[in-house]
């Protein structure tokens, strides 16, 4: 199968997929009102302060909407697949795919959990790590 196409790694999200890399869901968190937000940006929506650090999610939420995705083909995906957007028990909302179940048993409200996907490198490219949702058992 065909790589993903990779992710884009700028100063506001670098935290997010290094966190990833270290088996972490990392949340961005404004330092002034506290406030989670994803995805990352440079600045608090709520409050437009521009400090923020971050908190590790549990990684465990409900799927709060999702698709199942037919056509056309996407480098990395197995149509048909499953792609869910997670409601994180912090309250933020994670886009993943959704494996682990088949896509006519997804329903709204499916507890989940994360995992983390390695994209194995190849010759110049180190590899990356996604995250990817399952059915919490
Ligand atoms: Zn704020």
């Amino acid at each position: 199968m065909a790589r993903p196409p990779r992710p884009t790694w700028d100063r506001d999200s670098a935290f997010f997929w290094e966190g990833l890399e270290a088996g972490e869901l990392r949340v961005q968190r404004c330092s002034e009102c506290e406030a989670l937000r994803h995805p990352p940006g440079p600045m608090c929506p709520g409050c437009n302060a521009l400090d923020w650090d971050w908190v590790v999610s549990s990684g465990r939420g409900e799927v709060f909407s999702f698709v199942v995705h037919h056509h056309p083909p996407i480098p990395g995906l197995d149509p048909p697949c499953t792609i869910a957007l997670v409601e994180l028990e912090e309250g933020t909302r994670l886009l993943a795919n959704l494996d682990g179940i088949a896509p006519e048993e997804v329903e709204v409200g499916l507890p989940v959990e994360v995992e983390f996907h390695r994209v194995e490198a190849v010759e110049d490219d180190p590899g990356w790590v996604v995250p990817r949702w399952r059915p919490r058992s």
